[in-house]
């Protein structure tokens, strides 16, 4: 496969400084875990954390867990584990319910805040859940228009003083695009307007800087490749800047100020742990615990930097096998403008997906026509990525996958 060896890729594996942390998960043997984008694998910590979250702390704590195991601090104290991550600082993260809850609780946090304002802003290759709470929330606070447009350059040209807020995918879920956050947001607050982005596919994959880059609002996923586990609680940030201004709409008794008060009226807690709503699942809590502890310790800049060397080995293993029109690269070439997946378009998508899983590769489909194989440096080798491409480039040239599924 052009002049990669799969030894020079041993090789590589061997001298990689960040090559112990595999060993911090559970991979089932056979398998090249290309879909850590979706969920990501188990941290052994996770099912250590886990564990003892159900026998020690339920089982043995029973309603005490509440306070002896700090139950009720977590989304604040996840939150601040997790601020590193996205640039954020510690009392500027909570986290809780899902990506979807929380995009509606801040789109209706961000009208609150421009109540003069009628029009919002978003991108038609956002992910889909986002386009509906967005138009719910716009159709709740008053039937605002929701100007649907075409990427980050849409995003920019569709401003103007009507606009409450923009909301982009930080990272197109299919094709890895990853737009220019500091660019957009500052667009968009030059109209007066507020940023809300969902970084789903971005935490844990690329840098973040939300400070830096001045963001009002962001909410993600921690279940891809933060691999908190299936349905892991998401989070939410809000620039400390707004905090006291804020009131976001689901205003349930744990993100009241004295929620054992038990008032009839509701005051909002201060800071972040006002968007907290009702009991949160605690032993997710526990597992993502498990997981943040494997950030931890990590070199960002280091594993983000294998992740693009990953990246740009899959691409220049599969390259030869491009004939434009029918299997291409759906990810912008330069890497600086990719996110952590890579996507491959070919009108046989599906079947080849199906194909690879039976030779031990799971990446995903994404309709109508990707391949969606997401680059995890925390566990992946480069012999991983050269056995994957083995996998592809040899289902391609047996024509295995020439009709569409
Ligand atoms: C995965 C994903 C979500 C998922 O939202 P849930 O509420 O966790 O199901 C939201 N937004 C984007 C961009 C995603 O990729």
């Amino acid at each position: 496969m052009l002049g990669v060896t799969r030894s020079d890729c041993a090789a590589r594996d061997a001298a990689d400084p960040l090559g112990h942390l595999r060993d911090q998960f559970h991979l089932p043997p056979g398998v090249i875990y290309l879909d850590g984008n979706s969920l990501g694998p188990l941290p052994r910590r996770a099912a250590a954390r886990v564990r003892d979250a159900l026998q020690l702390e339920w089982g043995d704590g029973l309603i005490r867990g509440w306070v002896e195991a700090n139950w009720w601090d977590k989304p604040v104290t996840l939150g601040a584990r997790l601020a590193p991550l996205i640039g954020a600082g510690p009392g500027e993260v909570l986290v809780a319910d899902s990506t979807s809850i929380n995009t509606f609780k801040v789109a209706v946090a961000a009208l609150r805040l421009r109540p003069d304002r009628r029009a919002i802003v978003t991108d038609r290759n956002n992910f889909p859940t986002d386009l509906y709470m967005i138009g719910s929330a716009a159709e709740l606070c008053g039937q605002l228009e929701v100007r649907v447009v075409d990427g980050p350059e849409g995003v920019v040209g569709a401003l103007d003083g009507s606009v409450a807020f923009t909301e982009l995918t930080h990272v197109d879920y299919r094709t890895a695009r990853l737009y220019p956050m500091a660019e957009v947001t500052q667009a968009t607050h030059e109209v007066g307007a507020l940023a809300i982005w969902d970084l789903a596919h971005s935490v844990g994959a690329v840098p973040l800087a939300l400070d830096a880059c001045d963001v009002d609002f962001a909410v993600g996923c921690t279940y891809k490749y933060l691999n908190g586990g299936p349905g892991a609680p998401a989070f939410l940030f809000a620039a400390s800047r707004l905090h006291d201004a804020l009131r976001q709409p689901l205003v349930g008794w744990h993100g009241h100020a004295r929620p054992f008060g038990f008032e009839p009226a509701y005051e909002a807690a201060a800071g972040m742990r006002q968007f907290a709503c009702g009991s949160p699942p605690i032993v997710s809590f526990a597992a993502l615990e498990g997981s943040l502890e494997v950030w931890e310790h990590v070199d960002l800049d280091a594993l983000f930097a294998k992740g693009r060397a990953l990246s740009e080995l899959l691409i220049e293993c599969v390259e030869p096998s491009f004939v434009p029109g029918e299997f291409e690269l759906a990810s912008p070439r330069d890497p600086l403008q990719r996110g952590s997946h890579v996507a491959l378009r070919h009108r046989a998508a599906r079947s080849l997906v199906v194909a690879l899983e039976e030779r031990g590769v799971l990446g995903d489909f994404r309709e109508p026509d990707i391949v969606r194989l997401g680059i995890a440096p925390l566990y992946l080798r480069f012999v991983d990525i050269w056995d994957a491409a083995d996998a592809l480039r040899s289902l391609l040239a047996t024509g295995v996958v020439d009709s569409p599924a």
